[in-house]
């Protein structure tokens, strides 16, 4: 019987070439087969780095199918190499099902570790609170972006997310008003590049801060935003902000407030009341 071959998982720069592993480099030139997001675009990669490699696409649009028949060409012996656009694979990125799918198959998996946005900006943000999320992209509806935040609220941990530039300013006003302006956000900016730029202040402030000079609003950005300090709040009341908050979205403040007392067993007066103040914080 043949013995299967191996899917590398291989992190890849996320801008500056030269953090490349040696490891990658030598994974990459003798895998017989490159899994990519981008061929073309990992094609220019590797011709940079000096190796020229058989690429197939496994991109986000036919993960599951082509998967399949990855894991086929493994159980003939080939090692495939697997890489994203930039960083690593499987992270907010293509590669998750493939990875799942060949250790259900008895595949052997081995990561090639490099670099990776959040890590990167994790380790030069001066974030001194020991635990954190990190959370990805949020929904670009922004109705769905708040709710999702709101899922967040009240977790101790420093929030860490991808954003694109189109979305940044909606997602940083989104942030202040789900998270509260008390918070401090982290903008890390551009890692590894000529523009690179890491920069932290109160998020009631961000806002401001992007409008005043156009360039803070490109490039690629982790945001990461410090955690719930304490609070307050018994579970109840809890309940009732979020639930509150999430029919507002869509209904008139006396509706919400009806139908949330009815779903907490609230009292309405209270109900009317927090909602008052959360309409508040909104304008
Ligand atoms: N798999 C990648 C990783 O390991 O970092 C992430 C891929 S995700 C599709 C792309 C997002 O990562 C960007 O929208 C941005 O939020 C973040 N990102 C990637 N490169 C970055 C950089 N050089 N500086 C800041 N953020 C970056």
């Amino acid at each position: 019987m043949q013995t299967p071959g191996s899917l590398y998982v291989v992190a890849t720069p996320i801008g500056n070439l030269g953090d490349i592993t040696q490891r990658a480099l030598d994974v990459l030139g003798s895998a017989d087969l490159v899994a990519a997001e981008d061929t073309r675009h990992s094609g220019q990669l590797l011709a940079r780095l000096g190796i020229s490699a058989k690429f197939v696409a496994l991109h986000e649009h036919n993960e599951q199918h082509a998967a399949q028949g990855l894991i086929a060409l493994l159980q003939t012996g080939k090692n495939i190499a697997l890489i994203s656009d930039a960083g690593t694979p499987a992270i907010s990125d293509p590669g998750t099902w493939l990875v799942a799918a060949a250790h259900d198959a008895g595949i052997r998996v081995v990561p090639v570790p490099g670099p990776s946005a959040v890590i990167c900006a994790l380790s030069a943000a001066g974030v001194t609170a020991p635990n954190w999320l990190f959370y990805g992209f949020l929904p670009a509806k922004p109705s769905h972006r708040r709710q999702a935040l709101q899922t967040l609220a009240a977790l101790p941990y420093t929030l860490i997310f991808y954003e694109a530039p189109h979305r940044i300013v909606e997602c940083v006003e989104d942030l202040a008003g789900v998270l509260g302006g008390e918070r401090t956000i982290t903008f890390a900016r551009e890692l590894t590049k000529l523009f690179e730029s890491i920069h932290s202040l109160a998020l009631a402030d961000a806002g401001a801060w992007l409008a005043a000079e156009p360039n803070r609003q490109k490039g690629e950005f982790v945001l990461l935003v410090s955690g719930a300090i304490h609070s307050n709040e018994t579970d109840d009341q809890r309940k009732l902000r979020d639930t509150l908050t999430i029919l507002m979205d869509d209904l008139p403040l006396k509706q919400a407030t009806h139908i949330a007392a009815k779903l907490t067993g609230i009292k309405k007066n209270t109900c009317y009341k927090l909602a008052l103040s959360l309409r508040g914080k909104d304008s």
